[in-house]
């Protein structure tokens, strides 16, 4: 039975090293934190969506959706819930997002630290590798110095999300040296930053609507629920979910603008609805007229934004007026000029092409006995566990290939 080592503990690193041991191998796993699965305890604010209900392939992104469909069918969410059961993990669903029932990511990491101790795992921290070549076999040296053989190697060092968790994309430097190519990593899951002197103004501000994004003109896609007004730009669940499509047009010069609905309704809907509304407050000043409809924080820069006078009478705004504000409460344009930036981000689009990847076994095609797993990889997935059932899936498939 081969001798692996995985580098990188992270979610998608541990299961690929309790998979190869399970199946004989000999299995050491080298994490430069002095802890493996940093990033896993703050996953899903605390409660770690590891997996969901809803399964299409629609949620997942990378420039060859085959390799991700082919490890998903190998190991997929029933798999994965199977797993946990009998780690211990009872699933909870809310809206399809599947946590454990104890609602703490910490106790999945337990349940995954418990499993590498059982198995007798020999779990190396602090162990940074800084380099890894193949003669015979597999030579691995860290920076304090350690040298370590192996038959068989797992690369799961992660991507550039969250640098402070260890992942700092320092693992595409060992791709490039055995010959794989890179689609250029860029955060996704990530605020944006928006160009606004309205901002500051409306820092905080939460509402329920609907984002839609625009690059080069052209709709590419809409999302609705809770956003946030921040000083810098926007935040929010669907926010973060546009986000990676417009990480990637701002980084390829495009044009790339965000359309706030306040209502997530039509202007025409809206256009009726106001037309009604200001017929029962005609003395009013359209300042007092928008109370009770928007943030009150929201109703000065939205006035100021469309050259609308605060003072002016409810009964006095003509239908250009009216058209105006029914417009920008339903959409609302920003030129989206930047994100948070690695530190914020959830996940990183981009990673090692998985052209270059057997993606029955995710061996390499270009070094035998070179395996890659997770968030290293070209694949990201939207927010609601996709990224850890990527991290599942593709730890699975690896480890129980290199232990062959
Ligand atoms: C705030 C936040 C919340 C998230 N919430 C969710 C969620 O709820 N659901 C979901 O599906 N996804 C979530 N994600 C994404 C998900 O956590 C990641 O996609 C997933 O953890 C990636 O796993 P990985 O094993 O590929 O990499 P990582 O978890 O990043 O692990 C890589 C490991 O490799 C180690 N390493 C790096 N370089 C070296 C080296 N040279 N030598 C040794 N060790 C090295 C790192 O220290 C790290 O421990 C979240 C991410 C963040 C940042």
């Amino acid at each position: 039975m081969p001798n692996v080592i995985v580098i990188g503990g992270g979610a998608s690193g541990i299961v690929a090293a309790i998979i190869a041991k399970r199946n004989n191998s000999s299995v050491t796993l080298l994490e430069r934190n002095n802890r493996i699965g940093k990033k896993l305890l703050v996953t899903g604010n605390g409660r770690c969506n590891y997996t969901n209900a809803d399964m299409s392939l629609d949620y997942f992104h990378s420039s060859n959706k085959k390799c991700i469909e082919n490890v998903l069918k190998i190991f997929d969410r029933d798999n994965t819930l199977y797993f946990f059961e009998r780690l211990g993990i009872m699933p909870k669903v809310e809206e399809g997002k599947i946590f454990p029932m104890s609602l703490q990511s910490s106790s999945v990491l337990d349940v995954l630290r418990y499993e590498l101790e059982r198995l007798n795992v020999n779990v190396v921290t602090g162990a940074y590798v800084t380099e890894i070549s193949k003669k015979k076999d597999f030579l691995i040296k860290t920076k304090t110095g350690e040298t370590f053989h192996a038959d068989k190697v797992i690369i799961s060092t992660g991507g550039m999300a969250m640098p402070v968790s260890g992942s700092d994309g320092n693992g595409y430097k060992f791709a490039k040296e055995f010959g794989h190519s890179i689609n250029t990593p860029t955060p996704a899951l990530v605020q944006l930053k928006l160009e606004s002197d309205k901002l500051k103004a409306m820092d905080g501000v939460k509402f329920e609507g609907s984002a839609k994004l625009y690059v080069e003109n052209k709709l590419v896609r809409k999302e609705k629920g809770e956003i946030l007004f921040t000083d810098y730009g926007v935040s929010g669940p669907p926010i973060l979910q546009l986000s990676r499509e417009a990480v990637r047009g701002i980084s390829e010069k495009r044009n790339v603008q965000l359309e706030i609905n306040l209502f997530d309704k039509s202007i025409d809907e809206f256009r009726n609805y106001l037309i009604k509304r200001f017929s029962y407050m005609p003395t009013k000043t359209i300042e007092l007229g928008l109370i009770g409809l928007i943030n009150k924080r929201l109703i000065i820069p939205i006035l100021k934004e469309i050259n609308l006078d605060k003072n002016k009478l409810v009964k006095e705004l003509s239908k250009k007026d009216i058209d105006k504000l029914s417009h920008i409460l339903t959409d609302w344009r920003f030129k989206v000029i930047g994100d948070k930036g690695w530190g914020q981000a959830q996940t990183t689009a981009g990673g090692i092409l998985t052209q270059d990847i057997n993606p029955e076994t995710l061996e390499s095609k270009k070094v035998n006995g070179l395996y890659f797993c997770g968030e290293i990889l070209d694949v990201d997935g939207d927010c609601g566990g996709y990224n850890l059932q990527w991290a599942w899936s593709s730890g699975y498939v690896a480890g129980l290939n290199a232990s062959k």
